[in-house]
């Protein structure tokens, strides 16, 4: 039988995200592929031509040092580009440009919510994690763990293999639109403790990206794609665990979603475990994630960074980098998830759980903050730490009750304002109230009759007042403009 909690788990991620530049990495070719017609972007540099010379791209460049700093990465002053030598028909230089030993970013965190207790609780107490996972806590109530980043660092992407059958015949064709493309690697410490947490890291850093908008890091299409290695290592009980880790490591490629980087690592979890009990030590080397089957299969043993014969690329020259453009970067973004989500809580006494779902991506964020600030305009009687209107507007967008790619946030606030008037106010009422104004104004009706706008105004003051806002100016006025 297998004993879990004898066994704890050490995950590492790699993560490559596609950048959405205009134009490719170290060419001037269109960087947007997804959907081109295959080989039609391309040029001498991007196909590996012989004699043709790369230029970087400062957008990309600058995109990468950004994704660093919002990871909390240090920015060395110097850095280079380096030739990755291998060989792949998806590769027709025989080496990729990226980033050896002078990476743009490096020694960053990421800061997630502890899912331990959760999981398979493999790691128990006693063991070397804790080392590892420096408990956080922000003042709430939740575990925080924090996920170490070793590097960011700029690369370009390969072109793409397509398996087909021609003419009855089973071929494998390549796709160069692709090759070349701004590629970021992000690369974590091996400080991820189990599925659960794993996929907490993907999805925050997901977010980040997203919000900073320098990809869609859409996986379906393969801007943004998974790679843990995994291994596991015994607890002798009683002692403490030796702080090294294991001997071996096993990378699983390529993954395309959170669910399925979740399900490998379970599935390598069991194997390894199964193996370690039999007193065996699994093999170091990549494998595959097959999702019909829901199991990962052997592609290679894992080459070592010696077997790539890293050396500095002759044709870019290194970068220094001038202090105060790495502030201007910095100052250029924006306010990322937890500081927005703690913003949110306090600025329109939501619960976190509101807030979460509101902050989960930037453009309903931004949409829900535009639909209060408009709801505040109409009705300046609410103040900002009560607001009862920012609550509705929030429930309004997490339960989807009108599609915010279709209405506005004026017109989500008008549509609210109506649903207000029914619960509130009968229209019965609001007659009576608009019948009393007009009565006790005389002079402002006879002024808006001949041809005074401003005096409409005032009478839709007085009924809001007298209704204490609990129907709209807008609505107000045309029923105003109905009775008289
Ligand atoms: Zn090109
Ligand atoms: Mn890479």
């Amino acid at each position: 039988m297998i004993e879990a909690n004898n066994f704890e788990v050490i995950i590492g991620l790699e993560i490559h995200v596609e950048l959405k530049t205009k134009s490719k990495m170290f060419c001037g070719c269109d960087a947007n592929w997804f959907g081109k017609e295959p080989n039609t972007l391309c040029c001498p540099v991007c196909l590996g031509l012989p004699g043709a010379l790369p230029v970087p791209n400062k957008k990309a460049v600058e995109w990468c040092v950004m994704l660093g700093l919002a990871l909390d990465c240090v920015i060395p002053e110097f850095s280079k580009f380096d030739r990755k030598n291998y060989f792949y028909p998806d590769l027709p230089k025989g080496y990729q440009i990226s980033q050896y030993d002078k990476p743009f970013a490096i020694n960053g965190h990421l800061v997630i919510p502890s899912e331990r207790s959760e999981s398979r609780n493999l790691a128990t107490k006693g063991s070397a994690s804790l080392d590892f996972s420096r408990r956080l806590d922000r003042g709430r109530n939740d575990n925080l763990r924090k996920i170490c980043i070793r590097r960011v660092h700029m690369e370009e992407d390969t072109g793409k293999l397509i398996h087909a059958i021609v003419n009855g015949e089973k071929c494998t064709l390549i796709d160069f639109n692709r090759s070349g493309v701004p590629l970021v690697e992000i690369v974590t410490e091996p400080d991820i403790r189990s599925s659960e947490e794993a996929r907490s890291f993907l999805k925050k850093l997901h977010q980040i990206v997203r919000y900073l908008g320098i990809s869609d890091a859409d996986m379906e299409k393969g801007s943004m794609r998974l790679e843990p290695n995994i291994s596991v290592r015994k607890l002798q009980s009683g002692k403490d665990t030796p702080l090294e880790l294991p001997s071996y490591k096993v990378e699983v490629k390529n993954i395309n979603s959170f669910s399925f980087a979740k399900k490998a690592i379970d599935y390598e979890i069991e194997r390894h475990i199964n193996l370690l009990t039999k007193g065996e030590i699994p093999k170091q080397e990549t494998r595959g994630w097959d999702e019909k089957k829901g199991i990962t299969y052997s592609q290679r043993s894992k080459e070592e960074a010696h077997d790539y014969r890293y050396f500095p690329e002759p044709d870019i020259p290194p970068i220094r980098w001038a202090t105060n453009f790495i502030r201007q970067l910095a100052d250029q973004i924006p306010e990322l998830p937890d500081k927005k989500l703690e913003r949110f809580m306090k600025e329109f006494g939501l619960s976190e759980y509101d807030v979460t779902i509101l902050t989960d991506d930037k453009d309903i964020a931004d949409y829900y903050e535009r639909a209060v600030s408009v709801s505040r305009g109409v009705r300046p009687s609410s103040n900002s730490r009560s607001d009862p209107n920012a609550k509705v507007i929030a429930n309004w967008i997490i339960n989807k009750k009108a599609d915010i790619n279709k209405t506005s946030p004026e017109e989500l606030v008008k549509l609210i304002t109506q649903q207000n008037q029914k619960v509130n106010i009968t229209e019965e009422e609001l007659v009576k109230v608009i019948k009393k104004i007009i009565e006790a104004n005389p002079k402002a009706v006879a002024d808006y009759k001949s041809g005074k706008e401003q005096a409409l105004m005032f009478l839709v003051g007085q009924v809001m007042r007298e209704t204490k806002g609990k129907v709209g100016a807008e609505f107000v006025k045309k029923v105003i403009l109905k009775l008289l």
